[in-house]
């Protein structure tokens, strides 16, 4: 883990540069929710950018999640996301530690989400398989709208996730960006549903991503250094 002060040190230089890719679309800094993305990082490290400012952490694993809310829970308004895919096996345990499911993929999901946390309803954000890549979870592009249909009744579709494929230039990842919100536009204006959420940018193009309009931003190693 690096030290306390360098989480610190890298925390605000990815927060500075958020602000100037918010303020190059001519949006608030405010309107860009940085989520930490701490995977295989132990609690101190999140204490570490807790203490600097960060309050949201996203985590990939429910168990690897438990154990860290665990020895964070002195810590009062931390908040976690689920960023990582889940098991419907697991829904009950993931409704009660977290505050937003970046990755809901199907209506069996949803339902298992629904009996864990029927009120207020888990919100979610529906992840989408822009590449189609087969090794890659989330729903097809054109099974997004069907889905909002099958499971809106059941939790709080708050907007939508993706990773685009992975890119040596940012500017690869601009296109999937753009058309990831495009089809959040449509998706809005066909069902009533604001779906104002949109989870894309990690270390490597979290800029691109904020001048295509994301709310939120998944960075780990840009704040915590290279996984080990
Ligand atoms: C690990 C991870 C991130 C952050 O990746 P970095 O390249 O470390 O910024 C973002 N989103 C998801 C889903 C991840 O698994």
């Amino acid at each position: 883990m690096l030290s306390e002060e360098e989480i610190a040190r890298r925390l605000a230089v990815v927060k500075d540069r958020i602000a100037a890719a918010a303020g190059r679309s001519r949006r608030h800094p405010d309107s860009v929710c940085l989520v930490l993305a701490s995977k295989t990082q132990p609690p101190g490290a999140l204490r570490a950018a807790y203490r600097a400012g960060a309050r949201v952490f996203g985590e990939n694993y429910v168990q690897e999640a438990a154990a860290k809310h665990h020895a964070l829970s002195d810590l009062r308004d931390i908040r976690f996301h689920l960023i990582g895919h889940l098991q419907t096996n697991k829904a009950r345990q993931a409704s009660s530690m977290f505050e937003l499911i970046h990755s809901l993929h199907s209506a069996r999901l949803a339902q298992a989400l629904h009996r864990a946390h029927p009120e207020p309803p888990m919100r979610v954000l529906i992840e989408v398989n822009l590449g189609g890549e087969a090794t890659k979870h989330g729903a097809a592009p054109d099974d997004v709208e069907g889905l909002i249909a099958q499971v809106r009744d059941e939790v709080e579709v708050a907007g939508l996730m993706a990773i685009p494929p992975p890119a040596h230039n940012p500017e690869h990842s601009r296109p999937h960006f753009a058309q990831l919100r495009r089809m959040r536009d449509k998706l809005a204006a066909h069902s009533g549903l604001e779906l104002r959420e949109l989870s894309m940018g990690m270390t490597d193009d979290f800029e691109v991503a904020i001048e295509e309009g994301a709310t939120i931003v998944r960075v780990g190693r840009a704040v915590f250094g290279e996984r080990g």
